[in-house]
């Protein structure tokens, strides 16, 4: 007997196979097919539009108190399963277990903190002008809303998306990328065992092919993106037609920045899961570290000596701090990227210098990458330009402040950056000056529930997380009421 898993789609609350069409999930620690997953048709996407289109016209009309009890199931059925969907996670992507474990405490935390807001979506009253005119705004949900995410954290993209379309009314097509599906899969039998009406969450699966018949389809009301920045760009143009409304959360390119008198060991540390965290595999990754001249061979000593030790291996196994890199396509545009940079002349600091062959033994049992370090970088050359979404850092010095908001901007991304510094004014000052929707200051990669997220420029537009994000998945209506019994003049517009 097989011991492969096989996964249908997911439509009006029913399992769909295609054995014809299916296409394997590869475990990227041991090259396993582990999984068997079906591709869609797009009379399958017709289908799942239609029927989220059905039961949207039952579920707006759910009162928010339910639904917020429905979201608060879900919750509670995911910390239960917490362990079982951090494994399957980590075998599908290579993420360390202690980070998909993380990031399902984290997804169910989010859960519960929008069940809390379900019923609390309200519009407002408007005081006019003229007092015998009533005007009052009511906050509604969009309708049908396409979820699409990419491989590197897929519970934690879909939860950012998931949570806040459900909690303000609108039902979903989920579409998870076709290198990382089985989790998503995995939490939708949890949302029928919460008792989701039929239709109100449904996962097609498949390639890009399934993505594109999804965005162009009319019957969609708003599409939330994580990916590239040119899918990003391609999804803009192809709802273009239907003028579908669009959050992109996209690539980045982001700035860690460490000034003189920030706390060293802290910055290392900051450094180091800025980029090797996820094995440089998060958008958010610190991949351009700008180290003030004064502290530049000192700094740039401990970095070094930090990242050589960290434990490469099985993502399942305590002990390891880094897994694979999650499938084959990403882990040769890395290599290509590190090979390039060397053939540039850039000098390597840490990392393979002969790659090819220094790699041949640990390409048997995975797509691993170690700790790349480039130092020196100028901040217009290729590696400081180009996301690489792999453990790949490109070290400049700088300066003083102006020289290092020049650089730190000086990019088409505008994601998250990071400045390590104990001086108060200067982190303020600084936190104003680079375009980017997220800024730590003396930390790195922290989240939270309430805290919106989402890039500028290249990097996308729209919110996730916090309050913010229910705006995405809600309009506004205007309702203007007559109080008088006058007949008002049909010729003037009063206000
Ligand atoms: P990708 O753009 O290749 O794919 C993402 C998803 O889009 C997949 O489900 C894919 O099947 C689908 N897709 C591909 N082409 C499509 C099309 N024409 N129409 C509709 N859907 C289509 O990205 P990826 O390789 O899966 O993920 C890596 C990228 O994601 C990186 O650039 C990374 O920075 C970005 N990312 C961004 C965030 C964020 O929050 N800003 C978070 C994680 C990852």
């Amino acid at each position: 007997m097989s011991l492969i898993k096989k996964y249908g789609i997911y439509i009006n609350g029913e399992w769909k196979e295609n054995t014809e069409n299916s296409f394997y999930s590869i475990n990227p620690y041991n090259q396993e097919k582990w999984a068997k997953i079906t591709q869609a048709s797009e009379s399958d996407v017709r289908e799942s539009i239609k029927v989220a289109n059905t039961a949207f016209e039952q579920w707006k009309n759910v009162s928010g108190r339910k639904r917020a009890e429905l979201i608060y199931n879900f919750a509670k059925l995911l910390e239960e399963n917490i362990e079982r969907l951090a494994i399957l996670e980590t075998t599908d992507n290579g993420k360390i277990l202690r980070e998909t474990r993380n990031q399902m405490k984290f997804a169910a935390r989010n859960y519960l903190f929008f069940a809390g807001y379900a019923d609390k979506i309200n519009g407002n009253t408007i005081p006019l002008d003229n007092n015998s005119l009533f005007n009052y705004t009511k906050r509604i949900p969009l309708g049908v809303v396409a979820l699409i995410t990419s491989w590197n954290s897929p519970i934690s993209i879909l939860t950012n998306k998931l949570a806040p379309a459900l909690a303000s009314g609108n039902t979903v097509i989920i579409k998870p990328s076709e290198y990382a599906s089985v989790t998503t899969l995995e939490l939708v039998k949890l949302i029928e065992e919460a008792g989701f009406p039929k239709g109100v969450v449904n996962v097609i699966t498949g390639d890009s092919k399934v993505g594109k018949w999804l965005t162009e389809s009319k019957g969609i009301n708003k599409v939330s993106f994580t990916g590239g920045t040119e899918t990003g760009k391609i999804i803009a143009k192809n709802t273009s037609n239907t003028l579908t409304k669009n959050t992109l959360e996209l690539g980045g390119k982001s700035p860690n920045i460490v000034f003189e008198d920030a706390n060293i060991n802290a910055a290392v540390t900051g450094a180091v899961a800025g980029i090797f965290g996820a094995a440089g595999q998060t958008c958010i990754a610190g991949s351009r570290l700008f180290i003030q001249k004064t502290i530049y061979d000192e700094f740039l000593q401990k970095l070094v000596a930090k990242a050589s030790k960290i434990k490469l291996g099985n993502p399942l196994k305590k002990d390891t701090e880094m897994g694979p890199i999650a499938n084959k396509a990403q882990y040769k545009k890395i290599k290509d990227s590190i090979i390039n940079a060397v053939q540039e002349g850039l000098n390597m600091a840490l990392g393979y210098k002969d790659f090819e062959n220094q790699l041949e033994s640990l390409e048997e049992t995975g797509y691993f990458i170690p700790p790349t370090i480039f130092t020196n970088v100028e901040n217009k050359s290729n590696i400081a330009q180009n996301e690489i979404f792999g453990p790949v850092l490109s070290v400049t010095p700088f300066n003083n402040v102006s020289d290092v908001i020049e650089m730190a901007n000086n990019t088409d991304f505008g994601l998250a950056a990071g400045i390590w510094t104990n001086d108060l004014q200067r982190a303020h000052n600084l936190a104003d000056e680079i375009d980017a929707g997220t800024i730590w200051i003396n930390t790195y990669r922290s989240t939270a529930a309430q805290a919106p997220f989402g890039g500028f420029k290249n990097s996308g537009y729209g919110k996730e997380r916090g309050k913010e994000a229910l705006l995405e998945y809600t309009k506004i209506k205007n309702i203007m009421v007559n109080l008088s019994k006058e007949v008002r003049d049909p010729f003037t517009i009063e206000n």
